[in-house]
């Protein structure tokens, strides 16, 4: 599901789940690793988390999609299973300049996914799609 992360991140991201399971919060090394591997997003990312932002949505037949809202009050839709979000960051980080391995919406839905604190919202089969077809406001 996570293939497109290198495995230094994978493996960081699955220490602090286990870290994040036992103690209930991101110890000291970790933070500095995940500065290290994600750059000056991860702060920004776990800011996010922080501020409870990400809402996972799911549908009857499986689908999963994570909503992020933003500082500035827009809401991204992200799919990790696809590695992409709508925002202009990552258009021009990730995608254009291949400088940066993900945007802080993204960072912060694995964040959220280790840490095993993302609200799970149930929408219809009918709303994720039309979340898919990216024309929802949901
Ligand atoms: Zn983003």
């Amino acid at each position: 599901m996570r293939a497109v992360l290198p495995a230094a991140a994978e493996q960081l991201l699955q220490d602090i789940h286990k870290t994040y399971q036992e103690t209930s919060q991101i110890p000291d090394d970790l933070l500095i690793a995940l500065r290290f591997v994600f750059g000056p997003c991860a702060v920004q990312a776990l800011d996010l988390v922080e501020q409870h932002s990400i809402t996972c949505l799911s549908s009857p037949s499986g689908r999963k999609a994570f909503q992020v809202s933003g500082g500035s009050g827009r809401r991204y839709t992200c799919f990790t299973s696809c590695h992409y979000c709508p925002c202009p960051a990552f258009a021009y980080t990730v995608l254009r300049r291949n400088q940066g391995l993900l945007c802080k919406h993204i960072l912060a839905v694995y964040l959220s996914e280790a840490m095993g604190v993302t609200p799970v919202h149930g929408v219809s089969d009918q709303q994720m799609s039309t979340l898919l077809g990216g024309t929802s406001s949901l």
